[in-house]
């Protein structure tokens, strides 16, 4: 009959390891504090995601990066449209100037005012300075009407650009906000919940875990995946080390020293 039952288990091993389960010697005790561990786990997992993504919150250091790098732009095109609208109009001023010394003059002239030859000649000289000087502002001055108008365009654009980055900062700080909230609602809801699962686990695995959790980033636990890796550091844990974790036997990997939680359904 033993070895009926020998060659039963034999032959359910070789062909069918997911039948494992029947044999293994498990010990309820344990299983019952490894069960509780693992609920203590997923707390503790989740206060470390909610403490990472709480650190690595950006209140929009990248968005106010931006808005300042826009606005040393805006600074650049606004100075350079200023300049070229403020030639434009001491220009439009220089040369209403000349046009109103000309008409002078020419009154002057053919006013019989001067009539002193030397006069006159000093009065034509300066007819054509003036001239020469309007003609030189008129040739900027078109220059300038091409300039002007797309400079301004620049600048006013690069203006939108930051009040657009400026709102999309509000809207930001909004949701961070608003994360933040969420973040700490649930912070409390967990640390809540802890002391009732530190209950249900004995004082020396909570010691034990404990000691893990603080030089392992606050992670204590892992699990087996289906092709025997552990799933926090993915090493291939040995077949020794499955088979003990399935056991409730308080096992740990190798590679990152979590204690392995191990369930049928799970692996
Ligand atoms: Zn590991």
């Amino acid at each position: 009959m033993l070895c009926m039952v020998w060659v039963y288990e034999t032959t359910i091993r070789t062909l069918m390891p997911h039948f494992l389960q029947p044999f293994r010697r498990h010990n309820r005790a344990m299983s019952l504090q490894l069960r509780a561990l693992w609920k203590l786990h997923q707390i503790d997992a989740a206060i470390v995601d909610i403490r990472h993504k709480a650190s690595s919150m950006d209140p929009g250091r990248k968005i106010q990066a931006e808005i300042d790098r826009l606005t040393a732009v805006y600074e650049e095109l606004g100075a350079k449209a200023k300049a070229l609208n403020a030639e434009l109009t001491d220009l439009e001023t220089a040369q209403k100037g000349i046009e109103a010394k000309l008409k002078k003059i020419d009154a002057d002239l053919y006013g019989g005012k001067v009539v002193n030859p030397r006069e006159v000649e000093d009065l034509q000289h300066q007819i054509e300075t003036l001239k020469k000087q309007r003609a030189k502002n008129d040739e900027r001055i078109l220059e300038l009407w091409e300039l002007a108008p797309p400079a301004n365009k620049a600048a006013d654009e690069a203006k939108t650009h930051i009040e657009a980055k400026r709102q999309e900062l509000v809207e930001h700080q909004r949701k961070m906000l608003e994360l933040k909230k969420t973040l700490e609602a649930e912070f409390k809801e967990l640390n809540a919940k802890r002391p009732a699962a530190v209950q249900g686990v004995s004082a020396g695995l909570l010691a034990r875990y404990d000691a893990i959790r603080q030089k392992h980033g606050g992670i204590g636990m892992t699990t087996v995946d289906r092709k025997g890796n552990c799933t926090m550091c993915g090493t291939l844990l040995p077949k020794k080390t499955v088979e003990a974790a399935l056991e409730d036997k308080v096992v740990t990997c190798d590679e990152c020293h979590r204690i392995v939680y191990a369930t049928e359904g799970m692996i």
